[in-house]
């Protein structure tokens, strides 16, 4: 499953599709930049009109930096990177004004401490706000007297802890809301959605890279029987143990998703139709070797698929589908390639 850096980095997973994405996704960073132009603009009009050269300088430096960033956002999508940039130009922006208009322009911290907790990892956010003290510090020791200079200390502490506290709150949240959108109660395999972001991400990087990808259609035979047999509470202990035994054989970069009641899915990044019909004549045989009850042999039927050039998603999910029918016709317990 793709890594996930910040809460704005989970919320995009959780709450967008692919499609959806560019629109939501691409706002965050956007509003922010927009909210730091917006903000700084009228104090770079009223330096020009004052003939404060510098800060008028260094200002309209700040407003352009934030617009770039925003037209950066909104033509490549690279949310992450605009999260980082962001960040990073916030903390630089804050510096430059206290260093060189002047201490009073220490409030502009507040606000880009917020920008950071809401764009990285609260940890890296930590570690950015003990920076900016410890940069901000020589300047400020001095220039401003020591009860004002403790109050500013003491709020930027509680503000940060108030900051890190809600966010690690919003990722444990984050997680578990990642967890439910994304794997199969049951198995804790990876459920249809995540399956369906899966195939459009290596389709597409298939188009870019030409990199190969199999697929695995597997499916339980009789089980239905099996169910009859022994009840469903057997039935669902076969399915993660057969979930258990595909995971235990297949690479970190396989990935694994349950579909419907008893057929999963394996996609299997980098692997040709040959190597991915072999390992799922080895699954074949391990699940009929394991005795998943007894008396009675449990087995699955595999159809495999390589993803074609210029296929879509569901042409290569039918496919692998047809090869699957093709393997329970020829009475079941077998492995059929698709052409
Ligand atoms: P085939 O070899 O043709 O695939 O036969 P089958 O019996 O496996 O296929 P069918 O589609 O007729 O039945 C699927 C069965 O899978 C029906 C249902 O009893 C069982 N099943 C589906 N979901 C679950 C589940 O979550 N837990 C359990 N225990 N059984 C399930
Ligand atoms: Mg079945
Ligand atoms: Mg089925």
């Amino acid at each position: 499953m793709r890594k996930l850096h910040s809460g704005l980095d989970a919320w995009r997973y959780v709450i967008t599709s692919e499609h959806e994405e560019r629109s939501v996704a691409s706002y965050l960073p956007l509003i922010l930049s927009a909210a730091g132009a917006l903000g700084v603009f009228p104090f770079m009009v009223l330096r020009f009109m004052q003939a404060e050269w510098l800060a008028a300088i260094i200002d309209t430096i700040i407003v352009l930096g934030f617009i770039s960033l925003g037209i950066y956002v909104c033509k490549t999508h690279k949310v992450r990177v605009a999260s980082i940039a962001v960040s990073i130009f916030c903390i630089a922006g804050v510096i430059s004004t206290v260093y060189l208009i002047g201490p009073h322009q220490v409030y502009w911290v507040y606000p880009a401490i917020m920008a950071v907790f809401y764009l990285v990892h609260p940890r890296i956010a930590i570690a950015l706000v003990v920076f900016i003290v410890a940069v901000l510090f020589p300047r400020l020791y001095g220039s401003i007297d020591s009860h004002e200079m403790t109050t500013i200390l003491i709020t930027i502490v509680v503000m940060s802890s108030f900051a890190f506290a809600f966010s690690l709150i919003a990722n444990r949240q984050r997680d578990q809301l990642v967890q439910l959108a994304t794997k199969d109660p049951l198995t804790g395999a990876g459920n249809r959605r995540a399956l369906d972001e899966k195939l459009n991400e290596v389709v597409n990087s298939f188009k870019r890279t030409g990199s190969t990808t199999s697929m695995l259609l597997l499916d339980l035979d009789h089980f239905k029987k099996v169910n009859d047999a022994h009840g469903h509470a057997v039935g669902d202990q076969i399915l993660k143990r057969i979930t258990e035994i595909v995971n235990l054989r297949i690479r970190v970069t396989d990935s694994l998703y349950r579909i419907g009641g008893e057929e999963f899915v394996v996609v299997l990044e980098g692997q040709a139709l040959d190597r991915a019909g072999h390992l799922a004549e080895q699954l074949r045989t391990l699940v009929e070797a394991n005795e998943l009850v007894p008396d009675q042999s449990v087995t699955i039927s595999l159809g495999v698929a390589q993803l074609g050039v210029d296929e879509s998603a569901t042409d290569w999910l039918n496919r692998a589908d047809e090869a699957l029918y093709r393997a329970k016709r020829a009475g079941r317990n077998a492995t059929n390639l698709a052409g």
